[in-house]
């Protein structure tokens, strides 16, 4: 399971009500931050979600509204001696920008503790992790260099308490190894097999997370049958001529999206001042009804 929480979701300049984008994303332990717009290390106190492990930070372009945050997270960090490593990963264009920020204007030649890793992504898996991995794909956005990303549960076989108890599997270790795909040998001399104890495979959860885009075909097989999707929404249709202009989204063309590929859940972010949340909505649910129009400040769950 995925947990999402937005902490920014407004398209180019904050509002009122909304932040710069920057979405956290949890798996057991491991966290990661989608972007970093000015005001990110606020939403985080507000949220209440704590800097821990926040030290890997995904950045799905440069453009200015998805990176400035992380001038100040990290001249905030620098000031806490416990800060570890710090992992930045995205295109080459965003990574280029990002070490302009921080090594011209927050370090400006001084040392710090902490190591800061840069990551230029070519696309494909680059984190694999014991329950899910991360991969990144093309997004075409103003020439910018755009990725996205895409989350994924590995399956695995369920262990079946019945069939245990049938076969009298005392609790303990023998259980854990069996659920590992292990045979065992349990005390009493039987060999018990994980085929004896565990169920047919099942897929884990898939979430992707797209920025700014400008086109969708693209992206279709990328994102093919996500539990969920998370998408800008920067207009309606009715600005239409604008969206193409500047290589953006309206909600409907993301809905259209979220129908074409079969994904469960489609999440829009990225929303402009210029339109209200119910007007998104309307449009986007007209075509695709699971949706959400993301608001800051909300947790999501994304389950197989
Ligand atoms: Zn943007
Ligand atoms: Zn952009």
């Amino acid at each position: 399971m995925f947990e999402l929480l937005f902490l920014g979701t407004s398209a180019s300049a904050p509002s009122v009500h909304r932040s710069l984008p920057s979405l956290l994303i949890q798996h057991e332990d491991h966290r990661y931050l989608v972007d970093c717009g000015e005001g990110t290390q606020r939403q985080i106190l507000t949220a209440g979600a704590g800097f821990k492990n926040l030290n890997k930070i995904l950045v799905t372009h440069g453009h200015l509204d998805h990176i400035l945050g992380l001038a100040g997270l990290l001249a905030t960090l620098i000031r806490w001696e416990s800060m570890e490593d710090m992992d930045i990963y995205g295109g080459k264009d965003a990574i280029y920008r990002i070490q302009d920020l921080i090594y011209t204007v927050v370090l400006r030649g001084s040392q710090i503790p902490a190591q800061l890793h840069f990551h230029n992504l070519t696309y494909g898996t680059f984190i694999d992790e014991k329950n899910f991995s991360i991969s990144c794909f093309p997004v075409i956005h103003r020439g910018s260099d755009s990725v996205g990303y895409l989350f994924q549960e590995h399956g695995r076989r369920p262990f079946l308490p019945e069939k245990a108890e049938a076969l009298a599997i005392p609790p303990g270790p023998w259980r854990r190894d069996l659920t590992n795909g292990e045979g065992v040998t349990l005390p009493d001399g039987r060999f018990i097999e994980p085929d004896q104890v565990l169920g047919p495979f099942k897929p884990g959860a898939t979430l992707a997370v797209v920025g700014d885009t400008g086109e969708t075909d693209s992206l279709i097989s990328y994102i093919q049958g996500a539990d969920a999707l998370v998408i800008e929404a920067t207009y309606l249709e009715e600005e239409i001529d604008l969206a193409k202009k500047f290589s953006h989204m309206t909600a409907k063309s993301s809905a259209m999206l979220a129908k074409t590929a079969g994904v469960q859940q489609l999440y829009l972010t990225h929303v402009s001042r210029r339109h209200r949340e119910k007007d998104i909505l309307a449009e986007a649910q007209s075509i695709f009804p699971n949706t959400i129009v993301a608001r800051d400040l909300s947790q999501y769950f994304v389950k197989r």
